[in-house]
């Protein structure tokens, strides 16, 4: 079996929504690449002494609707390609949800969890000294992903500013609340997230008071998922997982003593009152609705068939491979696919720039019901393309996102 490749995932389903919607060679040809990507190596002082390297990206895939955003991830397994794929995403995301931004993502190479924060904090701002050059409010905003938090942003803030030798909070997003952070921010992903399934439950008629939820990941996305289903809508969590393995309770978990649980021990293994389960496992358990909130390529062409969920609620980005959604398809099972269903994050992130230009702050109550307004439009318009077009719901999505950018990159005459 060949290795799977993100960012060949990702040019696939750019080539099938460009096949649909009849665009001319050069414009798919555009965008089915980033159009500038910087390599960086970072040598950062240890606590021990010594001197390490970290080599790290930042990639923008597309400007046409605005300045560049995407997150910047810290991870062992980082390659270019996962970097490429997540930017081309963050512009599908940011279109489908119509906020005026574009796409980029960050990385670096690196196993934050076997570093000091000392470490964390120089490797951080070494990061953005070389990226420097291209990031900015109207240029290039990074914010938080996989591994980095509002503390880790708040240092990167700071090193651009005192770069520029003045305030310029709007640089970065997911900062903490006393530095130009916005309320909402930490649990937004999850909680548009939710906005989705919520309308999706409606069409569907399920009762999301009686429903039974599976969460893959214990992350920011996955944590908040589980929280926000047992808090806000009454969801049964039966299983939870993270990459130690997960955990399964069929009367039910308290999700927010699981998340404290992981918080205390870095794990939810071994929480008490439930039984284990394998991530494999979980992701085949018969559930109303199952949220693959970790890594991509999770559900394949081997597991695909197996899946008993009646929504999957792509928390992650890419969790599901091109070759299993025409699988789900037929199965009937309803994809929120990831990059509408995720995109609470980078929406917050848009109202903290405008917060942060325009020197304000908005209380959280104004937030939700902002990104409630922006992911339900968003869902209806995306579920009536689907109907209209007669295709499943990653493809509507991508119809809807594509000829947005496309029309920004014709209006603005670049091809
Ligand atoms: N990392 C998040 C994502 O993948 C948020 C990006 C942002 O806020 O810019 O959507």
């Amino acid at each position: 079996m060949c290795e799977y490749n993100p960012f060949a995932a990702a040019q696939a389903q750019v080539d099938r929504a460009a096949g649909l919607l009849n665009l001319d060679p050069a414009m798919q040809e555009f965008l089915r690449w980033p159009t500038r990507e910087l390599q960086v190596r970072l040598p950062v002082q240890m606590d021990d002494g010594s001197v390490q390297v970290f080599p790290g990206f930042r990639v923008q895939h597309n400007n046409a609707r605005g300045p560049n955003k995407g997150g910047i991830r810290y991870h062992p397994a980082e390659t270019i390609d996962t970097v490429r794929a997540l930017a081309m995403w963050m512009t599908w995301k940011c279109a489908v949800v119509d906020i005026p931004l574009g796409g980029a993502k960050g990385g670096v190479i690196c196993n934050p969890k076997a570093m000091s924060s000392g470490e964390l904090e120089r490797l951080s701002r070494a990061y953005i000294r070389e990226i420097a050059p291209i990031i900015g409010p109207a240029r290039d905003v990074p914010a938080p992903d996989m591994y980095t938090n509002p503390q880790i942003m708040a240092w990167m803030m700071d090193e651009y500013c005192k770069l520029l030798g003045r305030s310029d909070f709007g640089v970065i997003t997911g900062k903490p609340l006393a530095v130009g952070g916005s309320w909402g921010r930490d649990d937004a992903t999850a909680w548009g997230s939710w906005c989705t399934v919520r309308e999706a439950a409606h069409e569907l008629d399920i009762d999301l008071g009686k429903a039974t939820i599976a969460v893959q990941g214990c992350g920011n996305a996955g944590s908040y998922a589980a929280i926000l289903g047992q808090q806000l809508f009454g969801c049964k969590v039966i299983a939870v997982s993270d990459t130690s393995g997960g955990i399964i309770n069929e009367t039910g978990l308290d999700a927010a003593a699981v998340v404290q649980h992981k918080a205390q021990t870095g794990s939810v293994v071994e929480f008490p009152d439930a039984d284990s389960i394998t991530n494999g496992e979980l992701l085949e358990l018969d559930v109303d609705i199952l949220w693959p909130a970790a890594l991509e390529n999770v559900i394949t062409a081997d597991n695909a068939a197996r899946i008993k969920a009646k929504i999957v609620a792509e928390a992650a980005n890419g969790p599901t491979a091109p070759e299993a959604d025409p699988i789900l398809y037929e199965h009937g099972i309803h994809v929120i696919p990831d990059f509408l269903c995720n995109a609470g994050g980078v929406t917050v992130s848009y109202f903290e720039m405008v917060q942060n230009a325009s020197c304000d702050q908005w209380s959280e109550q104004h937030v939700h019901e902002r990104l409630d307004q922006k992911m339900t439009v968003a869902y209806h318009c995306v579920l009536e393309t689907a109907r209209r077009q007669q295709v499943d719901m990653r493809t509507a999505a991508y119809l809807v996102a594509v000829q947005r950018v496309a029309e920004a990159v014709r209006l603005r005459g670049w091809l």
